[in-house]
């Protein structure tokens, strides 16, 4: 076997015995199709498809080494795109690891500037520091505690699109993209027609922007000579969310978390018992001296990033998005994007539910990477070395660009 075909015969293997796991979208004789091609490099757009047998065959036929479908539906999907007729979009929202600024991405990942070669390490910045170029090569790896992460937010994200939005849960889909983060696709009716603006409000609801913290609810209020400041918490929406996030923090706080966000006087440790009686319980605001609008307010703002869900924005305000089709594999990694229910967002386990090759070893010469697991193996970390490993680890490191295959 010529050794950079290896995941090449990997992934067509797996679409020529497309099992139950290969399960195409909803209408999606509606939806336009693109495949990135693992041969020749390229991106196929506008394909359409009227029968699910016919996906099928020629995914197994061109072996793409990423499958996408548009998030929207269209009268002729495989038309040009000013000539496809829109007629409506799922809501979706992507969340990745990418965006999330987790302590370990200093350690695992890098980025250097396509234009000047500057390098950094962690989250890739926008524009490069050095000159201002935007194209970046980068160097990620999917990693347990940056998925954990990810998996996090997307938790927040559900409870919101249920409880605020009131979103069924056999409307919200939620999915492991097959590499550093979740989809969350919201399929129904009542959103199908929404426009960006509409998802511009939603994804500034999500990440807790666009609305008044504590210091604009204040309204003074006369009562006899005394002006007493009045902000209202109800019990719904993020004003809930504020006061439980709030209420937590104040019960579990120490001085450096006080300092952490600004407040550098001690007073909601010293009159915790009646901040957390007065105030919360009773809706007192203002009752307790030396907790005044300023700490309120620094304490709201730090709520407010604490319970916002970190979304990559861009994806959920473009109409004509492609987002990766599930029970496909993704060409970085060579695990599945996989569906699962809201119920088992808690306990989904990426590195075992996601894996596709589960039978077979491999024998690779790997550059570097990290220590990891995969179906309850762990392997790792590697340098420079030599090692027989099981298809599904070779395949996420030649993937990966960490390693390639050695003949026997
Ligand atoms: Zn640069
Ligand atoms: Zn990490």
């Amino acid at each position: 076997m010529v050794p950079r075909n290896f995941v090449y015969e990997k992934f067509s293997e797996y679409y020529k015995n497309p099992s139950e796991t290969i399960n195409p979208p909803s209408l999606f004789d509606q939806r336009e199709f693109g495949f990135f091609l693992l041969k020749e490099k390229v991106m196929l757009r506008h394909k359409r498809f009227g029968k699910k047998t016919g996906l099928k065959s020629f995914l197994s036929e061109v072996v793409p080494s990423d499958v996408y479908h548009s998030c929207a539906y269209y009268e002729n999907p495989d038309f040009e795109m000013s000539k496809k007729g829109w007629r409506g979009s799922d809501l979706v929202f992507d969340i990745d690891a990418d965006h999330i600024p987790t302590p370990c991405n200093k350690i695992h990942d890098e980025w250097s500037c396509g234009k000047c070669g500057f390098t950094g390490k962690g989250v890739t910045p926008d524009v490069c520091p050095a000159c201002g170029g935007m194209k970046f090569d980068t160097k990620t790896w999917p990693c347990e505690l940056c998925l954990q992460s990810a998996k996090e937010e997307t938790e927040k994200l559900v409870v919101m699109l249920e409880e605020d939005f009131g979103f069924s849960p056999e409307e919200i889909h939620t999915f492991f993209s097959g590499h550093r983060g979740y989809h969350v696709h919201v399929e129904t009716e009542s959103v199908r027609t929404l426009d960006t603006a509409a998802r511009k409000e939603i994804v500034d609801y999500v990440s807790g922007l666009g609305f008044a913290l504590v210091d604009e609810e204040i309204e003074e209020k006369r009562q006899g000579r005394r002006a007493v400041k009045v902000f209202v918490l109800q019990d719904f929406g993020w004003r809930r969310r504020l006061k439980m996030g709030m209420e937590k923090f104040v019960t579990s706080a120490t001085k450096e978390d006080l300092r952490a966000i600004g407040i550098l006087n001690y007073n909601l440790l010293k009159k915790k018992e009646a901040i957390l009686q007065r105030c919360f319980e009773e809706g007192r605001w203002d009752s307790v001296k030396g907790v005044n609008v300023e700490t309120w307010r620094r304490l709201a703002r730090r709520i407010r990033d604490l319970e916002s869900a970190k979304i990559d924005t861009v994806v959920t305000t473009d109409l004509h998005r492609l987002i990766r089709m599930a029970g496909t594999l993704h060409g970085k990694t060579g695990l599945l994007k996989v569906e699962f229910p809201i119920s088992k967002l808690a306990s989904f386990d990426p590195f075992k539910e996601a894996v596709a090759f589960k039978k077979g070893t491999a024998r690779v010469s790997v550059s570097s990477a990290p220590e990891f697991r995969l179906c309850g193996e762990v392997f790792g970390p590697y340098r420079n070395q030599t090692v027989e490993l099981s298809t599904a680890a070779a395949v996420l490191l030649v993937c990966k660009g960490r390693a390639e295959v050695v003949q026997n």
